[in-house]
């Protein structure tokens, strides 16, 4: 018995309704960064686009697939956790990916002017600066200088998990990533219809700095993070099941 066609030309294996639709710009742009974050993960990157050639393609434009509103750590840099290169990723870096209006104006820069259709806040567990936002909000006191700003900008979120009852800081920082989407898209509407279009989708991922990978946290649209997420991501990372130790 053969399932041969006549016609001879088959479209691939296991073909479903599913499979038949082509995936939007923003879940491809969402897989190439999960693919990007397995191979790191596995100590296997291929160190994409950072090539000489590749950088003088690039010098006379650029179309990065990504936006990444990450924490500044210095352990977060995004092209190597991605393994990425240049001209992929259009990155705006925070203390706590705070979101204030130039980083809001960067990423409705790439949206809007180059295009990119996917935005990815990236935070990760032990956060500094929700750390000494929680410390500040526990102490009372506000912290001198500049950094009261970044505090400010984090204690919204700190207000949101003691009312969902969750008080670990990494419980909180997923709550913070999921708060800084919500910002990212009330806080500017040009971002939020490009959303609601379909050409644009914000996720926010969580990442181990131990383990390398990245959890996702929130999505809009919300099916956008149901891709499979890197090997290696641990399961105990969950805010509710932390909390209850
Ligand atoms: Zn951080």
């Amino acid at each position: 018995m053969s399932h041969t066609g006549s016609s001879g030309i088959q479209p691939g294996p296991q073909r479903t309704t599913d499979l038949a639709t082509p995936l939007s710009e923003p879940t491809r742009a969402y897989a190439e960064l999960v693919a990007g974050n397995r191979r790191f993960v596995d100590g296997a990157p291929r160190h994409p686009n950072q090539d000489a050639g590749h950088r003088a393609a690039v010098a006379d434009g650029q179309h990065p697939f990504a936006v990444i509103v990450g924490c500044s750590d210095s352990r977060l840099a995004a092209e190597i956790i991605f393994d990425r290169g240049l001209g992929d990723l259009f990155v705006v870096r925070t203390a706590g990916h705070t979101a204030g209006p130039e980083v809001l104006g960067s990423v409705e820069y790439a949206v809007t002017v180059l295009g990119t259709p996917l935005v990815v806040v990236l935070g990760h567990d032990s956060c500094g600066a929700v750390q000494a936002a929680r410390e500040s909000a526990a102490t009372g006191t506000a912290p001198s200088g500049h950094l009261r700003a970044v505090v400010d900008a984090v204690l919204p979120s700190l207000r949101r998990a003691a009312s969902e009852g969750v008080d670990d800081i990494d419980g909180i920082v997923d709550i913070h990533i999921a708060q800084t989407v919500e910002t990212l898209l009330g806080q500017s509407p040009v971002l939020a219809d490009s959303v609601a279009r379909g050409r644009c989708a914000v996720v926010g991922v969580s990442y181990r700095l131990a383990a390398g990978a990245v959890r996702p946290v929130a999505a809009v649209p919300a099916d956008l993070a149901t891709l499979e997420t890197p090997a290696g991501s641990p399961e105990s990372t969950d805010p509710a099941a932390a909390a209850a130790v």
